[in-house]
């Protein structure tokens, strides 16, 4: 059987380390090529020695002279990691979190291979010209994010056309706070998400529910959506991930515990060859399965998301590019909870009144737009 060969781009994270655990139960159908991460190189170097890995991308400036790095293959700086990939490679996964791997997806996707895409920001922030490039280069991008791994498969099994598409939040950790305690809510508070276990970032944008604004716009471009084609709703137990709606009444839905092992092994493995007996659905463990609205006054990031996603052009980077910078400040302590969504808002107005908004932005047109942010940042308080 000839192994898959595989770059794993973002080794260290939460969702390496959920392909790495399928390719640990599964070592005989993989080689792994190359990992990457950004500063953390002594567990990649770890999970080098466990996987027998010869190319390693570190990000961050190195002293060339640990020891330990002497015998691999040392990308360092991200602008150099496109070229861990060879002809050999069959499978990227892009699991790099945030806007950081921008330069590098753009280059990837002009490689033409099978690119298992985790990572939301650069989807959100390219827009359709990241689609259309990986097409028009024979790449082809299968979601890993559950709600849109989902969808992939339920239109690869429902194609022709649809009516709208429904995807599910959990609610995150304050879907029953008193709204009057949301001024005062902790990084500790805000990061412990009560059903998946992710990275900081992802879970910060999961309790003010930027991930699933970010999601919308994200289905949006990865399935060629209208703006009222796409919709969410809060259901707590997280088993239905992505509905598909027909004009003639019949939604097709897909089911599984939360597991990110799951969307990832269909990347490699058919649905029934991948066992995975601990995360088998019995429907009787449930007595309920809900369904709510999502109240834009508890997460009013939904709502400046969809009018983010109307606008299109460069507001849904902006809105990313925003918000990556203003959890990094509620990480530091700098800005309360309530204010990443509500600064969000203000920087976006100010920006369009004195920007150009632009309907196509290549990569050049975002940079510029988010070195004005750079620049224009305002930060009450
Ligand atoms: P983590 O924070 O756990 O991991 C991020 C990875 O990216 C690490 O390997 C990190 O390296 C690396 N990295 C971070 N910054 C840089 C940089 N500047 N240059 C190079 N490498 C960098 O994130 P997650 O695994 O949770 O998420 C990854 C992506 O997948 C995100 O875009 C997220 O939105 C998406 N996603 C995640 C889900 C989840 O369940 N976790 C679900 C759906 C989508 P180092 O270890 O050295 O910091
Ligand atoms: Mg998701």
């Amino acid at each position: 059987m000839k192994k898959i060969n595989l770059v794993i781009y973002g080794a260290t994270g939460s969702i390496g380390g959920s392909v790495l655990s399928i390719v640990r139960s599964n070592k005989k159908k993989f080689n792994v090529q190359g990992i990457t991460c950004n500063k953390n190189y002594n567990k990649l170097i770890k999970i080098a020695e466990e996987f027998d890995v010869k190319k390693l991308g570190i990000n961050k400036r190195i002293r060339s002279t640990i020891k330990k790095l002497k015998k691999y293959h040392v990308y360092e700086d991200i602008s150099t990691f496109s070229n861990i990939c060879d002809k050999k490679t069959d499978v990227i996964i892009f699991a790099i979190s945030g806007l950081a791997g921008l330069d590098l997806i753009h280059k990837l996707c002009k490689i033409g291979k099978t690119i298992g895409m985790a990572n939301k920001e650069c989807i959100i922030s390219i827009g359709q010209n990241l689609t259309k490039l990986a097409k028009k280069n024979c790449s082809i991008i299968v979601p890993l994010d559950s709600e849109h791994n989902s969808i992939f498969h339920l239109l690869n099994n429902n194609h022709g056309s649809f009516k709208s598409i429904t995807i599910t939040a959990s609610g995150g950790p304050f879907r029953k706070l008193p709204l009057k305690s949301f001024n005062n809510i902790s990084v500790k508070q805000a990061l412990s998400h009560p059903i998946w276990k992710m990275g900081k970032k992802i879970s910060i944008d999961s309790a003010t529910m930027v991930n699933k604004a970010l999601e919308i716009i994200e289905a949006k471009y990865l399935f060629n959506l209208e703006d009222n084609q796409i919709d969410a709703i809060i259901h707590p137990q997280a088993l239905v991930h992505a509905m598909v709606n027909y004009k003639n009444g019949v939604t097709t839905a897909l089911l599984n515990k939360p597991d990110m092992r799951i969307p990832i092994s269909s990347l490699f493995f058919k649905f029934n060859d991948y066992a995975n007996k601990t995360k088998e659905l019995n429907l009787l463990e449930y007595s309920k399965l809900e369904f709510q609205a999502i109240n834009t006054k508890r997460y009013p990031a939904i709502k400046l998301g969809k009018e983010v996603m109307k606008i299109g052009g460069l507001a849904p980077n902006a809105f990313n590019y925003l918000n990556e910078i203003l959890v990094s400040y509620f990480l530091k302590g700098v800005i309360k909870f309530a204010d990443i969504t509500a600064l969000n808002e203000i920087n976006l107005e100010k920006i369009f009144s004195k920007n150009t908004n632009i309907m196509s932005p290549n990569l050049v047109d975002i940079k510029n737009i988010n070195s004005w942010i750079d620049k224009n940042l305002y930060l009450r308080g």
